[in-house]
């Protein structure tokens, strides 16, 4: 294809700007409640709407969750930082400016490092590597307000502001420019969301906005030092759609350059149904924000010992958690990555191959047939029929040849269904796997009696014909049979 090779011949240079909103119950400077879906503009107050005289007042609980993110992200913590007040005129920031933090943020200097590779079409990782990720800066910062319109620009167009979000508190983790794929931008964003969410401190949720992702992207020919003019993308609702608005973007800019035309600094949309990015309209970049200290709070001052506390009483994080996956149970990436991506399904996965004594089933489970169920039904892990403990029992009633690994998938929907343990149903739909010698080889004489032809097949040699009598056993025994015991009693029997 033309315009790959043309990508081929430039380099991205790509950095990523996320905005985690931090999970507290009232906003940063005023006791009003956080909750998403309330009624437009209900939860407001003086603060929040910017009404002359109303004071500032920082929210404790803000602080630590920010203070937990920098650290988890490898950041130093400032013990001294400074909330600056960031102008600009926008019908959604009742204030006319926002406050935020500035030469001084909570957090700088960060590292991360993320496994990354590319994916097949199967969801394995190939030409997994380890990279750093340096992380400029955390600071905290208040969300505006949000607008809404209704029908088209230029004509009878009318618009709304909701200031529920205004004064909502978040987490600006601004990264350098480190990223030279797309893909790399997106192992950065899936580590980043998976270690909030380890640390309690945002949701993730992206299609509240609880987590929101900007990139500024360039490209620069193959070997070259030199920045090229980077364009911000923005409106990127989905760390996929992160993926694919860079990919857009790379090879429009490259294909510019190559037919000799120039990048602008600008700032684009995604547009999700068109697959496209396109200029943002009537708002013009350059900003000068004339940031200055906010006169209305103090410097944020934070005792040495308490950030050193705050560091110890980290959670294991979700990289740490991986690795150990791996090399504690024996898992491959893939499923360690996929059970370590959200915490209570770790968890889940933990007490199972505890339970269980079998931590490889447990995995197969977890990232299988219960994800499954999960999935259709549309429940979340917590809310499971099937406990972490049940499933153990399921997995130790497989291995002790109880019944057959088939069946226990019957058991399992059941058990799903019904939320009841693995015995009760077992007994209940009379499932247990047949290892009675005698009455298998009940079984055996008669499938032998229904099936001369075959019988005399396989004795001539026909081998394949063993697959065959087992189907037909199980068909008889409506798949109970056990398969070890009956493999070892139909090698005899048809011989005889
Ligand atoms: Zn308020």
């Amino acid at each position: 294809m033309r315009a790959e090779g043309i990508v081929m011949e430039f380099e991205p240079v790509i950095g990523l700007e996320v905005h985690a909103q931090l999970l507290t119950n009232s906003k940063l400077f005023c006791g009003c409640s956080t909750r998403f879906g309330a009624p437009p503009n209900s939860n407001t107050c003086p603060v929040c709407l910017g009404l002359p005289g109303a004071l500032p007042a920082l929210n404790r609980k803000a602080v630590t969750l920010a203070v937990r993110s920098a650290l988890a992200l490898g950041c130093a913590v400032n013990p001294t930082s400074i909330f600056a007040r960031k102008n600009y005129f926008y019908p959604d920031l009742p204030k006319g400016y926002q406050i935020s933090q500035y030469d001084r943020p909570l957090g700088q200097h960060g590292r991360v490092e993320v496994c990354s590779g590319e994916r097949t079409a199967a969801g394995q990782i190939v030409n997994r590597r380890k990279k750093i990720f340096r992380i400029t800066r955390l600071h905290m910062e208040e969300d505006a307000g949000k607008s809404l319109h209704e029908g088209l620009p230029d004509s009878d167009r009318k618009s709304y502001v909701d200031l529920n979000r205004s004064g909502v508190p978040l987490a600006e983790i601004v990264s350098e420019p480190d990223f030279r794929s797309s893909q790399e931008a997106y192992d950065y964003l899936t580590h980043l969301r998976k270690t909030l969410l380890y640390l309690g401190v945002c949701d993730g949720n992206m299609e509240e906005g609880s987590l929101r992702c900007d990139a500024n992207v360039s490209v620069r020919p193959k070997g070259s030092d030199a920045f090229g003019t980077k364009v911000e993308i923005k409106n990127l609702n989905s760390f996929r759609f992160v993926q694919r608005a860079l990919d857009y973007e790379i090879e429009r800019q490259a294909r510019v350059l190559a037919e000799g035309g120039r990048i602008y600094q600008e700032t684009r949309l995604w547009d999700e149904v068109k697959e496209s990015t396109f200029p943002m309209r009537s708002k013009e970049e350059a900003h000068d924000y004339r940031y200055f200290p906010e006169p209305d709070l103090l410097p944020l001052k934070l005792q040495p010992a308490w950030i050193e506390e705050m560091e110890r009483t980290l959670p294991e994080l979700p990289h740490a958690r991986e690795e150990r996956f791996v090399t504690e149970y024996d898992l491959s990436h893939e499923d360690a990555m996929l059970l370590t991506s959200i915490p209570a399904v770790a968890d889940y996965f933990e007490e199972c191959a505890r339970n269980s004594g079998n931590p490889r089933a447990a995995a197969n489970w977890a990232v299988g047939d219960l994800t499954y169920a999960l999935k259709a039904s549309g429940k979340e892990i917590e809310e499971s029929p099937v406990s972490a403990r049940e499933l153990g029992v399921l997995i130790r009633t497989i291995d002790s040849g109880e019944i057959s690994g088939k069946i226990a998938k019957t058991v399992f929907e059941e058990m799903f269904r019904s939320g009841e343990g693995s015995a009760p149903v077992i007994r209940r739909l009379g499932l247990v796997q047949i290892s009675d010698e005698p009455a298998l080889l009940g079984v055996i004489e008669k499938v032998k009696a229904a099936n001369p032809r075959q019988l005399a097949d396989y004795r001539s040699g026909k081998d394949k014909l063993f697959g065959y009598f087992v189907g037909q056993v199980m068909k008889e025994t409506q798949g109970q049979a056990n398969p070890k015991v009956l493999n070892e009693l139909l090698q005899k029997a048809l011989r005889e």
